[in-house]
């Protein structure tokens, strides 16, 4: 039998053991810091060395064992219960949306192999540049010579941004065929981005409509924050489908909603074109820009598909984030979309592996990694 005192020798044994190995175990901690800390320090150091001079993590660039670039177009889409069209039309903005976006300024020569890239990739309407202030946008001072020196192919139409008269008659005077103007669905941006009233700015844009339809230019009109504005919140979708009206009125030939910010969700891009309905909005005409803040681009599109829109804007690499929207994500990746659409049979008329290859080109141009997630997961092709 073990007395009061034989198990206070017990406990105070146990106890014992227990602190030594405390001990032993913090000892083992403070031995192995140094380790791990001059571990860190090789691996902070050695990642510039593996990501290379632009950044790409190997992850990234690593190729896929299986060549998933055969993995579309599907044999039968039957079963995929959506509706949705034959073929779309993808406007390709990054020249102009997506470059104005970027610290770094590309050369003339290199917006002029972008552009030849993209058309040669099967683009057949691309957004070339911008006739705004080249103090409000010096990434595209260079419109006039671009325009000039860029040649004409058959099949492509090449827009070009003009925000009033003076910029159309600059477009006009470098040959420009079709012009795109801005107008913003809600009062702050347009207040911001156009220093005038939502109501000013779109009326002020009748006479510029005008002047370029009797010149027999093509007009595309942009309705920037049709889901929501980050100063005013959302936007009333029957206050989007009056504005859409009013510039379908003065003559545009398509009109691009954006949701310049990406918060947009299928129940808000439906709820829109309900309102253009109700409105008598020509929906034959419409066009959606989506930006991916939220990850909601692509479903955004199969929404608006299945409501009957077939004309989309997206960019190359996914260039041309919003300055309002601070974390990543900026327009629609082209690639993203061209893939989507080969996964469900539809014809987008885009090779894909040259887009690939023309985004992967681009993101040396730019001096980082583009944040389509279809190129970043195919990684670069063999040149
Ligand atoms: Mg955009």
């Amino acid at each position: 039998m073990v007395g009061v005192d034989g198990l206070q020798d017990a406990v105070d044994l146990v106890l014992a053991v227990f602190a030594a190995g405390l001990e032993a175990a913090r000892d083992v901690h403070e031995q192995s810091l140094p380790s791990i800390a001059s571990g860190r320090d090789r691996l902070e150091a050695s990642v510039p060395e593996e990501r290379g001079e632009l950044g790409r993590s190997i992850e990234r660039s690593a190729a896929h064992v299986v060549a998933f670039r055969s993995l579309h177009p599907c044999d039968d889409t039957r079963a995929v219960p959506l509706l949705r069209p034959e073929r779309i039309t993808i406007v390709e903005v990054a020249p102009r949306d997506g470059l104005q976006a970027e610290d770094r300024v590309l050369s003339t020569d290199a917006k002029l192999e972008l552009l030849e890239r993209l058309a040669d990739a099967g683009h057949t309407a691309i957004e070339a540049t911008s006739f705004v202030s080249p103090k409000a946008v010096p990434q595209l001072a260079d419109a006039e010579d671009l325009m000039k020196r860029l040649k004409p192919r058959a099949g492509v139409r090449y827009t070009a941004l003009v925000p009033n008269e003076t910029g159309l008659d600059r477009a006009m005077s470098c040959g420009v065929r079709e012009i795109a103007v801005f107008a913003s669905a809600s009062e702050s941006y347009s207040r911001k981005n156009l220093n005038r009233s939502r109501d000013e700015a779109l009326a002020g844009y009748g006479p510029v409509i005008k002047k370029a339809k009797d010149a027999g230019l093509r007009v595309r009109g942009y309705l920037s924050m049709v889901i929501a504005d980050p100063w005013d919140g959302p936007t009333d979708p029957n206050v989007v489908s009056a504005a859409a009206k009013q510039l379908m009125d003065f003559g545009c030939d398509e009109l691009s909603l954006g949701d310049t910010i990406g918060v947009g969700t299928p129940g808000e891009v439906t709820a829109v074109l309900a309102a253009l309905r109700r409105g008598d909005v020509a929906i034959a005409k419409v066009a959606f820009h989506f930006h991916d803040t939220y990850g909601q681009a692509l479903a955004n599109v199969l929404a608006a598909m299945a409501e009957g829109i077939t004309t989309f804007d997206a960019s190359v690499g996914g260039i041309g984030g919003s300055p309002f929207a601070k974390m990543a994500g900026g327009n629609l990746a082209t690639e993203d979309l061209v893939w989507m659409c080969r996964g469900i049979k539809i014809e987008t008329g885009v090779d894909l592996d040259k887009l690939v290859a023309t985004s992967h080109w681009l993101g040396d141009q730019l001096g980082h990694e583009l944040p389509s997630h279809v190129s970043r997961a195919l990684g670069e092709p063999p040149r």
